[in-house]
């Protein structure tokens, strides 16, 4: 078989069409504050694409640029600055942070009702609890790209492929949620091969190129490949060797043009909802 391309690019675009519209039903343009500490040009080139994106769909970006010699105790400064501006809806500090500077500290110091990356110890315990929080918008687009395919997740086995906070565990947790039995496999995970082949779903999000092969799949899985990964030749690819395994699965997503664009599309999401909720206003 040859699978369906299941295509972020497309779905992110209806997504961030439909948070245009819906904010133009509001009678404020959520604020969305993006804390981008150090010169690092990679986070510079994500800022500028969420500001961008940001702008398009009514949102106010406002992007606070720090050194990359900033302090611990000035960017906590920062963050709580930003916690205490009412006009401020959310708020993402952009990560890596520099070397030295303590990330779950600064994440920690995030108002959880601004912390539009989902990353704040109380946010990731409402996710574990089944309870309404703001979710990490990678594996948040993970779950709509599911969605959009079609994919039954009730009583599905999934498999999970890397235990990041950014990532995996969130992903594992919103695939229990939906009633998914759910495998996590990692580094030290036996055979890796023999979790995968029992996947109907397989998510993969451990940043090794083309880790997972053909003989690794399942027929008819659908297959969310969350990597990216940078070959010495310039090529961007993901952790699934796409090509061959497509002739194998029911639906695959392609990198570039399949996680990707969803995660930026699920951050302007979820500054609408912050700022719905802000206001006591239903999120949806
Ligand atoms: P991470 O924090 O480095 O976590 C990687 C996970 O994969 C860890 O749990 C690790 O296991 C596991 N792992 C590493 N090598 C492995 C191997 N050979 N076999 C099995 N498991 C292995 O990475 P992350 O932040 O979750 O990101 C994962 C990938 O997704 C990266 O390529 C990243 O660039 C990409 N990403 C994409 C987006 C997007 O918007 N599309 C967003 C975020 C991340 P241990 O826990 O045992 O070390």
């Amino acid at each position: 078989m040859t699978a369906t391309l299941i295509d972020g690019r497309e779905v992110a675009a209806t997504l961030r069409r439909e948070l245009a519209v819906r904010i133009t039903t509001v009678d404020f343009s959520p604020v969305l504050a993006v804390v981008l500490v150090g010169d690092d040009p990679a986070s510079a080139v994500y800022v500028r694409n969420k500001d961008r994106a940001a702008q398009n769909a009514g949102i106010t970006a406002r992007t606070i640029r720090l050194p990359a010699a900033t302090g611990l105790a000035e960017l906590l400064s920062v963050v709580k600055s930003l916690n205490d501006d009412a006009d401020v809806d959310g708020i993402l500090v952009q990560l890596p942070l520099p070397a030295g500077l303590d990330s779950a500290a600064v994440i920690s110091a995030i108002d959880p009702a601004k912390d539009v990356d989902g990353l704040t110890p109380t946010n990731v315990g409402l996710l574990a609890s089944g309870r309404p929080g703001l979710v990490p918008c990678t594996p948040l687009g993970v779950m709509k790209l599911l969605a959009h395919a079609g994919t039954e997740l009730r009583g599905a086995r999934a498999v999970v492929l890397g235990r990041s906070l950014l990532v995996g565990k969130p992903v594992a947790a919103l695939l229990t949620a939906a009633d998914a039995t759910v495998t996590i496999a990692h580094s030290r995970t036996r055979d890796l091969a023999a979790e995968c082949r029992r996947a109907e779903v397989l998510v993969a999000a451990v940043g090794k190129p083309e880790l997972v092969r053909a003989d690794w799949i399942a027929d008819h899985a659908v297959v969310i490949d969350v990597g990216i990964n940078r070959l010495a030749d310039g090529r961007l690819v993901g952790d699934v060797a796409t090509a061959e395994c497509a002739a194998i699965a029911s639906a695959i997503t392609p990198v570039p043009g399949g996680v990707g664009p969803m995660t930026i599309a699920c951050l302007l999401e979820n500054t609408l909802t912050a700022a719905l909720r802000r206001r006591g206003l239903p999120a949806g």
